[in-house]
């Protein structure tokens, strides 16, 4: 007799924050998720035999949804940290990020990270712009659930300046900020994105780890990489 899951592929369930293009976001056709981390996770899933589905939640809910066993994996644009290192494993790096102050166009006072004491400054919840943010001496620090609400609270004028991820900024300003928007000064930081599971599933960090590595060896990886970065 047939044990009843045969035939069927193993899923893994991916959780998301997808408001953070051009790595998750979602199409306003189709509805699809997609995006650079998207496209990545349904090529690891393909190179493991599993079926991803994936999950929409907020950012500062995907570490507890990966304790509490919601979710396999957390793909969203992710800084490998120390801190979160303690509640959740990591693969390998697969992106090089960093932060950097987006302001509005005109804007001739803030010309980067160092002139934003005593400034008021947005960023999306539970992030190292966030938290990169509340170091800043005497800043007023407000914390948005997305990206895009933070820029239009700075295009509203409720903030003087947004930290959030490089290229996160650099697709915003071209493809929809440039006239409202400016942004200024040298990367802060040097991030890492990775993606994140449970502590209790070592087996589920080799796996992935594995199909990174096999993607990067057949060139799969730099396909996904110049279809949203360009050469
Ligand atoms: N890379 C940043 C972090 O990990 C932001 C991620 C995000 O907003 N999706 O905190």
């Amino acid at each position: 007799k047939p044990a009843a899951n045969e035939g069927k592929a193993t899923v893994l369930k991916v959780g998301t924050e997808p408001s953070f293009a051009p790595f998750e976001f979602q199409d306003e056709k189709s509805k699809d998720y997609v995006g650079f981390d998207m496209d990545l996770i349904r090529a690891i899933g393909k190179q493991m035999g599993a079926e991803v589905e994936i999950q929409s939640m907020g950012f500062d809910g995907l570490i507890p949804a990966l304790e509490a066993g919601n979710i396999d994996v957390a793909v969203s644009g992710m800084t490998i940290t120390e801190e979160r290192a303690q509640k959740v494993n990591f693969s390998k790096p697969y992106y090089k990020s960093g932060l950097t102050v987006v302001v509005k166009t005109g804007n001739n006072t803030i010309k980067g990270f160092g002139d934003l004491e005593g400034k008021k400054i947005g960023a999306q919840i539970g992030t190292t712009g966030a938290e990169e943010a509340k170091k800043i001496k005497n800043a007023q620090v407000r914390e948005f659930n997305t990206p895009p609400e933070a820029f239009m609270e700075l295009k509203a004028g409720g903030v003087d300046a947004v930290i959030n991820d490089k290229p996160v900024n650099d697709y915003f300003m071209k493809e929809t900020g440039s006239k409202d928007a400016q942004q200024v000064g040298e990367p802060l930081t040097a991030e890492d994105y990775g993606i994140a599971m449970s502590k209790k599933n070592t087996e589920l960090a080799d796996k992935i780890n594995k199909a990174l590595d096999e993607l990067k060896q057949n060139g799969e990886y730099d396909k996904i990489y110049e279809k949203w970065f360009g050469k």
